[in-house]
């Protein structure tokens, strides 16, 4: 049977590190604060955003909650986002993604300061990233996998690792990560993508596949190396006639069929999605401690 990699759990113990990383800055007399920033009534992201505010709470941590209607403007977003760098008492900035069709949500992500850049999305963290500079925000979801993989014993070093998916929110930075130099990194990275040729013979030769496209149950049995062990990134949601919500959620491996095969497994939900606003909460600390020259 595989081991399952429980992601609620490795999450709870990143909330605990930030408990007491937040009683050190309260010691200091310092509260962080994340803001966040939703355009539209997008009903995904009202639920992203309320779980996010939540989790500040619970934590201790302030939130600044800032809704703009579905018209706001190009220059409305910008002005907003300049009012939040200036602002003291905001660690990190956050503006939900996707924003309305006619917002260029580059050159809103270029307009948060990269030390309040808790996504990890701006050019300038980008390269920090490419550059292995432990300064630099990393997004928050790779982030979470990679710790996810670390609190699971998988050995990355030496490990060949194929990640499926290429975007520059979860693909492109978590093979950055992997190969990155040390602990969590060293390993030997392929890239996947829609143009890759005979993918499943790509995927087979994975010790590590992490599946980030956005397909449901999109990787199969006859995918997957015997042994192999896989992250699922995927948030997919099918209808579900029958259930409370009508829909349910299914990532992009298809887990019933790929889990025999595998050493361990993330489960969908309950695996990856409850790192990615663990490493949000981390991240906003990371950025309250070297705003104010303190060591992260
Ligand atoms: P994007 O749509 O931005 O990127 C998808 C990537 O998958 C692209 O690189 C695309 O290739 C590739 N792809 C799509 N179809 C295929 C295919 N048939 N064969 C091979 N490659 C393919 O998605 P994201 O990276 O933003 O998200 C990926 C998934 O992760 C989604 O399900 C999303 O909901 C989920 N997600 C989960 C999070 C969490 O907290 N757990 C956070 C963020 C995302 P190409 O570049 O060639 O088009």
């Amino acid at each position: 049977m595989p081991e399952i990699i429980d992601g609620k759990k490795v999450a709870d113990e990143v909330f605990a590190e930030c408990r007491r990383d937040l009683a050190d800055l309260a010691s200091r007399g310092i509260t962080p604060g994340l803001a966040v920033v939703l355009v539209g009534d997008d009903p995904a992201s009202q639920v992203y955003v309320g779980s996010k505010v939540r989790r500040c709470r619970e934590l201790g941590m302030a939130s600044f909650k800032h809704e703009l209607p579905a018209t706001a403007t190009q220059r409305e977003l910008l002005d907003l986002v300049a009012w939040l760098n200036a602002h003291d008492e905001v660690d990190g900035i956050l503006v939900q993604s996707p924003p309305p069709p006619h917002i260029d949500e580059a050159e809103v992500v270029r307009a948060i300061d990269p030390a309040k850049d808790v996504d990890g999305f701006h050019p300038v963290n980008v390269a920090r990233l490419a550059l292995e500079d432990p300064s630099g925000f990393v997004p928050c979801t790779p982030l979470g996998v990679q710790r996810l993989l670390m609190a699971s014993g998988v050995e990355t070093r030496g490990a060949h690792a194929v990640v499926l998916g290429r975007s520059m929110i979860v693909g492109k930075p978590m093979a950055l990560l992997l190969m990155s130099k040390g602990r969590g990194g060293d390993a030997t990275v392929t890239v996947a993508h829609s143009r890759t040729r005979d993918l499943a013979a790509v995927t087979r030769s994975a010790d590590i596949l992490v599946a980030a496209i956005g397909r449901p149950e999109f990787v199969t049995a006859d995918m997957v190396k015997e042994g192999a062990v896989v992250i699922d990134v995927g948030i997919n949601r099918l209808p579900a006639p029958g259930t409370k919500t009508g829909t349910r959620l299914v990532g992009d491996v298809d887990y019933a069929a790929v889990a025999p095969r595998c050493r361990a497994i993330t489960p969908v939900p309950g695996g990856v999605g409850p790192m990615t606003i663990a490493m949000l909460m981390a991240n906003t600390l990371k950025a309250a401690r070297l705003r104010r020259g303190l060591k992260p």
